[in-house]
């Protein structure tokens, strides 16, 4: 399969953009996203591009913090052709020492004191004398004693030539500096986290006020230029396929098609037999009468099933059986439609495969992982073969969730779905801890069903990042009516997340708990018990399998 390179309009082409170059921070992403949300568009690229192969000219360039000292042999260095764009450069942590390792040799070595965590930032005013002015615009709207957040163990030696000191915390002495002539400056601390406080204002201030970049990155100017862009790709006749799941990626991904190719796009909803309650018939009727989506719903339950039947100690076998079949079924159906679009209509070959990558799965695959490492290929999401000869379309692929969701909000789609928790592609199979039955698929499906209703009734559902009931490989003993049971455990889990890499469990009071197992253990046969999951992950997953 081939990406999606001959891409017509990328968005830096249209939208004002300020160029991210990331020397592998945790953080570099974050960048990206503040200036997203002040409606600025942003890109990242890895600090080993070249400028001359970009392409398009940024409005500005932002150098990242980076886990390196630049004064290492193997340290990874800016094309210096960056310094010749014209363009202001903003160097935040690791990207402040390369701008005075750059302008100013061996400017930068070892600290003697670590900096780690909170300090307070002096802001130093120059008035509009010597400089112009300019060089006050980073900190504008700034009040001394301001926290910021701090990471690095090395630090400027002195200042470099033409540079003057913009900011000071007690502890560094450079926390701040800026050109006297041209747009450059670096900061030592990060206002890309939330630990600093004012850091979106200067993020602001550097992208809008010095950069001058247009705040017109919206989802409404985005969704008429995708549209677009889309239908130009694919062209007056193509075709696309796509998988749908019910979840907000699929969703939103599909609709857009529907607006740019109308029913030259194709979906396909597999029922696995381990989708939640009335999944299939819920999200079957929100796409097509909802939303007018031309799906296509292969009910597979069955053959999926038969071949989950005896599978019980090993979660990673249920994973693959589920994969293979849902790919073996996709391509199938592929097929016909592709056979039916060529007999009914005038209708090209189908080339096309929809996908609902997002940026955080781009991003993982080009940020900077250091001299030695190497640069991980960007994994295919859906995990569809490369024999099925497709072109790739991602319409999400420049989008963070966030993002994703207000698209969705902006394309009509209801606001439960956009809300939706993520729903794992296995579906409930790998919270039915041991063999997957029809029965226990019953009995994990209700228990859900009836956590996650408890949770929407309680106007919890948006607190909460994912939740779901787990049916456990054991039997315990209860009492119901006076009769002795020996019946099965439900655990739920509910956690909270920003971005799925750690996660903490849901605090919920003891009355709500209280409701939720009443009611599963009066309402669901076949469970004498409910038990919650209080782990954190790490050292727990957000799944059980
Ligand atoms: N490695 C550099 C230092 O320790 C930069 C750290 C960073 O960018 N967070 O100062």
């Amino acid at each position: 399969m081939t990406s999606d390179a001959s891409d017509p309009i990328p968005p830096h082409k249209t939208f004002d953009t300020i160029l991210v170059l990331d020397f592998g921070s945790q953080y570099s992403h974050l960048i990206t996203r503040r200036l997203r949300e002040l409606n600025v568009y942003s890109e990242m690229l890895p600090c080993t591009q070249k400028i001359a192969d970009l392409g398009w000219t940024p409005k500005g360039v932002i150098l990242s913090g980076g886990p390196y000292s630049v004064y290492w042999d193997d340290a990874p260095h800016v094309d210096p052709a960056v310094f010749e764009l014209n363009v202001p450069i903003l160097g935040i942590c690791y990207g402040l020492q390369e701008i005075a390792w750059t302008f100013d040799n061996k400017n930068v070595l070892a600290g003697e004191k670590r900096e780690y965590g909170h300090a307070y930032l002096k802001v130093e005013r120059h008035g509009d004398g010597e400089t112009g002015g300019h060089v006050d615009k980073l900190f504008a709207d700034w009040e001394d004693n301001t926290e910021v957040w701090m990471s690095h163990g090395d630090k400027l030696g002195h200042l470099p030539t033409d540079f003057i000191t913009v900011a000071t915390t007690s502890n560094a002495p450079f926390a701040g500096i800026a050109h006297t002539s041209k747009k450059y400056y670096g900061i030592q601390f990060h206002p890309e986290v939330t630990h600093t406080p004012k850091g979106k204002v200067l993020l602001k201030n550097f992208a809008v006020d010095i950069c001058e970049a247009q705040t017109n990155w919206t989802m409404s100017k985005f969704v008429d230029q995708e549209i677009e862009r889309i239908r130009k790709l694919v062209g007056p006749k193509g075709q696309v396929i796509g998988a749908v799941s019910g979840g907000v990626d699929s969703t939103v991904a599909a609709k857009l098609m529907k607006e740019a190719i109308g029913d030259r796009f194709h979906a396909v909803l597999v029922d696995n037999g381990v989708l939640r309650l009335n999944e299939a018939k819920t999200v079957k009727e929100t796409l097509t009468a909802g939303l007018g989506i031309n799906l296509t719903v292969i009910d597979a339950s069955e053959l999926f099933l038969g071949r989950l039947a005896g599978v019980k100690d090993d979660p990673e076998k249920k994973r693959k059986i589920i994969g293979n079949t849902f790919i073996e079924i996709f391509q199938e159906e592929a097929k016909k439609i592709a056979a039916a679009a060529h007999e009914t209509s005038n209708a090209g070959e189908i080339e096309w495969l929809l996908q609902g990558t997002l940026y955080p799965d781009v991003i993982e695959s080009i940020s900077f992982k250091g001299p030695s490492a190497t640069i991980k290929t960007h994994h295919n999401v859906g995990g569809l073969p490369k024999d099925m000869n497709l072109k790739l379309i991602e319409p999400l692929r420049e989008l963070f969730k966030d993002e994703v969701r207000e698209l969705g909000m902006n394309l009509g789609i209801p606001e439960d779905l956009v809300w939706r928790h993520p729903f794992p592609g296995p579906g409930i199979a790998i919270r039915i801890l041991g063999e997957v039955t029809p029965e226990q698929v019953r009995i994990a499906r209700e228990a859900d069903h009836i956590f996650i209703e408890e949770i929407k009734a309680a106007g919890l559902y948006r607190n909460i990042s994912q939740a779901f009931a787990a049916l456990l490989p054991v039997k315990a003993v209860g009492v119901m009516g006076d009769k002795r049971v020996h019946d099965q455990v439900i655990a739920l889990r509910a956690v909270e997340t920003t971005d799925f890499m750690t996660a903490d469990w849901y605090p919920f009071d003891g009355a709500f708990l209280k409701k939720v197992s009443r009611r599963i253990v009066n309402e669901v046969n076949g469970v004498c018990r409910v038990v919650y999951d209080i782990t954190s992950k790490p050292p727990g997953t957000i799944e059980m399998e």
